[in-house]
């Protein structure tokens, strides 16, 4: 039975480790804590989870867009494990818009991404797939592949004035920020 595992916070060291390389994904164990991280995600009303946010300094993602209290514009996609992703290309635009993060709980920041890129990962099969994406997807990546490299979106911001609290995002923002 999957576990809602516990996710690290702000401080914890674990966020900001470089993540090692999986390098079996048939192994138990990994198949295992993909498993918690999709029951973890879904739970805890996120569109991505990387492994480092539950205390597991290991290169796995997921991105998972969907519609829902936290993100109520998010477009709905399948929730996609990547194993070791890569970073391939990115466009030259970059955009800004609000993040929130489950190990950044309370608040939102409005953070500079590229609008699209085209990665590389293993599935949890073990298959390499290459793909782009773009806008909001791009974006969830771009902030779970972060985690993999000890790095919070608070980083990224170009000014401490370009944050707000939840509940000024959620009453006063939503509407401004429609990705599609
Ligand atoms: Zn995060």
């Amino acid at each position: 039975m999957p576990q809602m595992l516990e996710i690290s916070q702000l401080g914890n060291p674990v966020l900001r480790q470089v993540a090692q390389p999986i390098h079996n994904v048939h192994e138990s164990s990994v198949q295992a804590l993909i498993d918690n991280l999709l029951m973890t995600l879904v739970t805890s009303n996120g569109v991505g989870i990387a492994a480092p946010q539950v205390g597991m300094p290991y290169r796995l993602l997921i991105v998972a867009s969907r519609p829902n209290p936290r993100y109520p514009n998010a477009p709905l996609m399948e929730p996609t494990v990547m194993i070791n992703p890569h970073l391939i290309s990115h466009s030259g635009e970059v955009v800004k818009d609000w993040e929130g993060c489950l190990s950044v709980p309370g608040i939102r920041g409005l953070v500079p991404r590229y609008r699209q890129i085209e990665i590389e990962y293993v599935t949890r099969n073990g298959e390499l797939v290459q793909r782009e994406l773009c806008d909001f997807v791009a974006r969830i990546f771009q902030h779970e592949y972060d985690h993999l490299n000890g790095m919070v979106f608070l980083d990224r911001l170009e000014s401490v004035r370009e944050i707000v609290t939840d509940h000024e995002y959620l009453n006063h923002l939503v509407p401004t920020t429609v990705v599609a």
